[in-house]
């Protein structure tokens, strides 16, 4: 894609890296409370992998808020999964107001925090919360 992108994949030997599908910083790989997720350092934006793990901390450390009240939306804003490529979708929550954007081929999840800048400051694990329920 360009040189930065030559040289990351040089020292990132585990697994590819991710660039973050709304300004192409690279994310860096995070976790809080057995929740894995990455962070752009630029915009702030979150990406989740729809991992197993993730799942079991579901289970075990989150309870969940009220699901299904979310529909498919398309808001013109064309991004592609950091991790397959895939075109995502833009989702919204009613219930919540708030929107993300869903890789249909993977299930990984971005979240853009500026969602939330104007009302209130969610932790990763509190998006985590709205993402999966
Ligand atoms: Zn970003
Ligand atoms: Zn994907």
């Amino acid at each position: 894609m360009n040189q930065r992108l030559d040289e990351e994949e040089r020292t990132w030997e585990a697994r590819q890296p991710r660039h973050c599908p709304k300004c192409s910083n690279t994310l860096i790989s995070k976790s809080v409370n057995n929740i894995t997720y990455d962070q752009c350092p630029n915009c702030g934006g979150l990406w989740f992998d729809a991992l197993e793990d993730q799942k079991l901390a579901k289970e075990y450390g989150i309870d969940t808020g009220d699901p299904d009240a979310v529909s498919a939306y398309d808001k013109n804003r064309r991004i592609n999964c950091p991790v397959c490529s895939t075109q995502m979708v833009s989702m919204i929550d009613i219930k919540h107001d708030y929107h993300y954007e869903k890789c249909q081929v993977c299930y990984g999840v971005f979240y853009d925090t500026g969602e939330f800048a104007d009302s209130q400051k969610l932790t990763a694990v509190e998006i985590f919360k709205l993402l999966f329920d």
